[in-house]
């Protein structure tokens, strides 16, 4: 059980940004609206994520941390009628099964919970005093799976995933404000009052955000938005392209490309711009379920979409160039 328990952990929880990514998803489903993330030593020796939201009651601790039993899927076509980043029920069960966790969560008007679990565990759960919201702390990242810590990439690399996942998560959500600590030192602050240009002056500056073009379009199936640079504001890679379907961050080279299309040969070779788009649509046309880290979608009108991007982005330079 312990064993099959690591493996599946092992899908959902590769590195030190899985941990992040999953604990901030969870935070903005439980609907907070601040978010604070400290890490220490690339994640591996601490990640503790806080959150405002709803808390967890003190008799659903045990659920939460047991795999599949809080899967938010009843039925087949619930896997494409997804609300909320969450829907496996795996990923707190996962991390508990790969490191030491500890929560401490109080939902409103209730005495909070403080509870601890390693190996899989629960070791200890004792009544707590705790504001609303909740507060998970995981040490020793795969401190019993030492082959996982052989596929890690340097401090530096995991410390960049970190980085790069938050401030995707942050583009998604201009609603909420994120706090991002490594070792003490704040690397990322976001205002959370809604405005995008603002986050994104956070996140790559001021100067790169105040030149970016503002988009929006939509088709009788797809609404998108964001912001794009100019052709002649280029980065050397594609980690600058942020898509977010519904609100969740994706990864999707077919929509890259409809981008890319836009701007056509004004683009030099191995130049790319710095784009947001969000993309909302009726869940029914999205199966998230492809891959554990549900980062790759498919989508049943990809093709429509991509000319949407397109033509729209391409009407946006075009205006901004006249
Ligand atoms: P999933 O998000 O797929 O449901 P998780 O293992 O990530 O599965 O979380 C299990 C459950 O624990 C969630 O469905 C939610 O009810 C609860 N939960 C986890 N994190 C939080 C949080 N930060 N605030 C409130 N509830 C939480
Ligand atoms: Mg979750």
């Amino acid at each position: 059980e312990n064993l099959s328990n690591q493996i599946a952990a092992g899908e959902v929880i590769e590195r030190p940004a899985s941990v992040v990514k999953e604990l901030v998803e969870n935070a903005i489903d439980a609907g907070a609206d601040r978010i604070r993330v400290d890490f220490t030593d690339a994640g591996l020796r601490q990640i503790v994520v806080q959150d405002n939201g709803s808390g967890i009651a003190r008799d659903e601790i045990d659920l939460a941390f047991t795999r599949h039993a809080t899967s938010k899927i009843q039925t087949e076509r619930d896997l494409f009628n997804v609300g909320t980043l969450g829907f496996r029920g795996e990923a707190l069960a996962s991390i508990a099964a790969v490191a030491r966790v500890e929560i401490l969560t109080a939902v409103k008007g209730q005495v909070g919970v403080v509870a601890d679990f390693s190996g899989g565990v629960k070791k200890r759960q004792e009544d707590a005093a705790a504001k609303e919201g909740t507060q998970i702390t995981v040490s020793d990242l795969f401190y019993n799976t030492p082959a996982r810590l052989k596929y890690l990439k340097s401090p530096r690399t995991e410390t960049m995933r970190i980085v790069d996942i938050i401030n995707r998560i942050a583009l998604g959500h201009a609603e909420i404000s994120f706090i991002l600590a490594n070792n003490g030192k704040v690397l990322l602050h976001t205002p959370g009052n809604g405005k995008l240009k603002q986050t994104v002056a956070n996140i790559y500056g001021r100067k790169l955000a105040e030149g970016m073009l503002e988009f929006a379009a939509s088709d009788p199936d797809f609404a998108i938005s964001g912001l794009t640079t100019k052709p002649e504001v280029t980065r050397s890679s594609r980690n600058f392209i942020s898509l977010l379907l519904n609100g969740r961050y994706i990864r999707n080279n077919q929509l890259n490309n409809a981008i890319m299309d836009a701007y056509g040969a004004k683009l030099a070779a191995k130049h790319y711009p710095v784009t947001i788009l969000k993309i909302e649509t009726d869940p029914l046309l999205v199966d998230v379920n492809v891959h554990p880290t549900k980062q790759e979608v498919r989508l049943s009108k990809e093709k429509e979409l991509s000319r949407l991007i397109t033509s729209t982005l391409g009407a946006c330079l075009l205006k901004a160039s006249q």
